[in-house]
This record gives structure tokens, C-alpha cells and sequence, in this order.
């Protein structure tokens, strides 16, 4: 295997089945090809009640003049006068994937690595095993040409629990790290960001995540006698109505408008002659930068009081509001050191302009967020998580050089 092939890294890794929380020998191989390159490699389990222990992987190189892992707290890098202080990147991901769907399906075997027609088939390929394959080829090509930056360090974050509950993966991982005096100034993830072709989306943020249920307690009862009853559903209608009926808000230069999306309505009443006791709807809401979760919270209570005022004639039937436990708040990162080299590498490398955007899931960019400036940036993602999962040579060619060119430029301070 040449380890400044992407694809042949990707081969490797795409042949170690590592269907969540299954690590499959990935941070074995990844161990192999890192350590020759310079890199101390530590790999903690996390555990926690009713969910898999799983493996993590970080691995450091610290340049001549920056700490070796876990010296930051206690020995900070100084920086000489005049100069800022040393600079340490970090690269995100996860080695885990998802399950295959019917292997018959699949035109090659979904671990088999196959390339045919300039595509390289396997579950992985471009989330994100691709990604890391192209990190990795290219901090070997800078290392073959002696082209390692001389100060700061370079540091992979990898976890196994991306697409299961991610409990035990890039949250505990980042919490340990730091706990050692780990420092980062600027984090790429290395998730499938282009949408349609490769550099034509940089994440730098996403849309925050709230998920709620509203529950309206009524009295049971014979439909041909409502008088003796208190209906939920039309008084759950209404409320729903006054959530959804006025936009949040208008969007923001770089969200879209926030938006709830109404997930079910419930009574789990079988029956045509029976008025039922309660009824519930879930809902989420996906929102920007203009809310924190507290705001968005409390002006989901205040329409909802301000429609039950309305109602206001059955004391028969209450409502009541409840948060889901894990809401996650929208970011943005504006961060020039981070962003500028990397838009720089991809314009050089294929010509496009990135839109910078939030759009999309959530990913583990979240967690990071709370510890540096992070940016998404990798394959495209159209295949992700289907049959068939793919990705083209040419890509894989190209990404390498644009983490090549970024990891260079980000260093120098160049764009
Ligand atoms: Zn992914």
C-alpha cells in the first residue's frame, strides 16, 4: 500500500468492516500508516449505562518548539516576541459507518474496496472514510517533501460512534483531550460537505436542534354525548395552529429561516364512538442564529398561552409543553485563519468558489465548536449512507491536494 495514494489508503480502511460501534482493525491500520509519519497515537475507551463501550483514536505530531501531547497546560508554548502563538490543527472524524443494506444489492462487495470504471465502491467511501484516507495522504506527501510545518502541531481526533448514539465518541473524546492540555486553534472536520461537486460547500455552522411534545389532557368519553366529555383534539388542533402559523423569523445572512416541522399527532385512539383523553404532537425545530435555545423555548410558550387564553372556555382540558433533553444550539464560525486557506485550496485545486453555508444535519462540528474555530470541508456526499456508496479517483485525487495545499497555507498563514 502507498500511503500517498488516497485511494489505496481508502481501500485498506473501506476492507475493515466497522459498522458502529465496530472498529474493525481501523485504528489498528490507521496506528501503521500514522506512526512512521511522526504521530503518538493514544486510544481511549469510553463507556457509559445501555450503550456500547466504544473505542477512540487521537493521534499528535508536535513540531519542533510546540508541547508534546498533554504538556499544554503545563508548559504552554511560548511565543517569541513578535510572533503568535503556535498554531495546532485538528482533524475530525469518525472511522464508524453504517450498516450495508442488502449486500446482494450492492454491485461489489460493500467491504471489498473494488475500483472499476475510475469509481471506488464500498460502505465509507466518501463518510467518511474517504475523508481520512485524503487527510492522511496528504500530511504524508507534505511529510515526503519535507514539508511539514517547522512549528505548531497536527493532531487527528477520530471516534467510533459517530452514526450510533454518539455518547461514548467525539464529545468524551474532546473532553479528555482537553483535560490533558490539549489546545487547538482551528478544527476541519472531514465529513462529505460538497454537495453537488467537490469544493463547491464549506460548512461553517449549522442550524440549532430543539425537539419538543406537546400534550393535551382531556376527559374521555361517548362521542354522542361531547357535554360529558373535553375533546383534546380541537383545542390540540388550535395550539398547533398558533405555533405554526406565524414564521419565526425572516433568516439570517448566513440561515435560512428557522423552521418547525411537525413530527406526529397521537391519540392512540382505535375507536369511532369514543372521544379519547389525551392527545400529543412532537415537533422540531431546526432555528438559526437569531435564537438560544432559552429564547426559542420561551416564545414557543408564549404562543401557546396566548392561543390557550383564546380557547380559554373548556377547564376540562390543559396542555403541557415538554423539551427534549438535547438540544443543541446553531453556530457559525468566523474565523479567517481557518476559513480564507481553505476556500484558497479548493479555488486553487477545482476552480470553484465555496458557498459558505449552514445547511444540512447536525454533526459532531457541534461538539467542537465549544473548543475552536471548526469548519467542515470534504467528498461529496450524494451517495452517503445508500447502496452503492462511492466515490471517483479524481476526487479522491483532488481532496488530498486541497488538504495539502490548506495544511501548508493554514501554517505559513497564507491564503
Ligand atoms: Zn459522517
Amino acid at each position: 500500500m502507498t500511503i500517498t495514494s488516497p485511494a489505496s489508503v481508502l481501500q485498506q480502511l473501506i476492507r475493515c468492516p466497522s459498522i458502529t460501534p465496530q472498529t474493525s482493525g481501523c485504528f489498528d491500520l490507521l496506528q501503521t500508516l500514522l506512526a512512521p509519519l511522526g504521530f503518538a497515537i493514544e486510544r481511549p475507551r469510553f463507556s457509559a449505562a445501555n450503550t456500547p463501550t466504544v473505542e477512540n483514536f487521537y493521534a499528535k505530531r508536535a513540531a519542533s518548539g510546540a508541547p508534546a501531547m498533554g504538556a499544554g497546560k503545563s508548559a504552554p508554548a511560548k511565543a517569541k516576541a513578535g510572533q503568535s502563538p503556535a498554531k495546532h490543527l485538528l482533524f475530525a472524524g469518525h472511522i464508524d459507518v453504517v450498516p450495508t443494506g442488502a449486500e446482494t444489492a450492492w454491485r461489489f462487495p460493500p467491504f471489498a474496496g473494488q475500483i472499476a470504471d475510475g469509481l471506488l465502491y464500498g460502505r465509507g467511501a466518501v463518510d467518511m472514510k474517504g475523508g481520512i484516507a485524503c487527510f492522511i495522504a496528504a500530511l504524508a506527501r507534505l511529510t515526503a517533501e519535507q514539508q511539514q510545518p517547522d512549528s505548531g502541531a497536527i493532531s487527528l481526533l477520530l471516534t467510533g460512534d459517530e452514526e450510533g448514539p454518539a455518547i461514548n465518541g467525539t464529545v468524551k473524546l474532546l473532553h479528555w483531550a482537553a483535560q490533558k492540555g490539549e489546545d487547538w486553534s482551528a478544527a476541519l472536520v472531514g465529513e462529505p460537505s460538497s454537495a453537488e461537486i467537490l469544493g463547491d460547500m464549506i460548512k461553517i455552522g449549522r442550524r440549532g436542534s430543539l425537539s419538543a411534545i406537546l400534550r393535551v389532557e382531556g376527559k374521555q368519553g361517548h362521542v354522542a354525548y361531547p357535554q360529558r366529555a373535553g375533546n383534546p383534539l380541537p383545542v390540540l388542533a388550535r395550539l398547533l395552529t398558533a405555533l405554526t402559523s406565524a414564521p419565526l423569523d425572516q433568516g439570517t445572512p448566513h440561515f435560512q429561516p428557522s423552521n418547525l416541522e411537525l413530527t406526529s399527532i397521537d391519540t392512540g385512539n382505535e375507536a369511532a364512538n369514543m372521544i379519547p383523553p389525551a392527545a400529543a404532537a412532537r415537533f422540531n425545530i431546526r432555528f438559526n442564529d437569531s435564537w438560544t435555545i432559552e429564547r426559542l423555548q420561551a416564545e414557543l410558550e408564549n404562543r401557546l398561552a396566548r392561543a390557550a387564553g383564546q380557547v380559554g372556555s373548556s377547564s376540562a382540558v390543559s396542555y403541557h409543553l415538554e423539551f427534549a433533553a438535547n438540544p443543541a444550539s446553531a453556530f457559525i464560525t468566523d474565523n479567517k485563519a481557518l476559513i480564507a486557506p481553505l476556500q484558497a485550496a479548493i479555488t486553487a485545486l477545482t476552480g470553484q468558489r465555496p458557498a459558505l453555508s449552514t445547511s444540512g444535519g447536525t454533526s459532531d462540528a457541534r461538539f467542537i465548536k465549544d473548543y475552536c474555530p471548526v469548519a467542515e470541508f470534504g467528498l461529496v456526499g450524494q451517495t452517503m449512507h445508500q447502496i452503492n456508496e462511492c466515490v471517483t479517483i479524481e476526487d479522491l485525487e483532488n481532496l488530498t491536494e486541497i488538504y495539502r495545499h490548506f495544511i501548508r497555507n493554514y501554517f505559513a498563514g497564507r491564503d
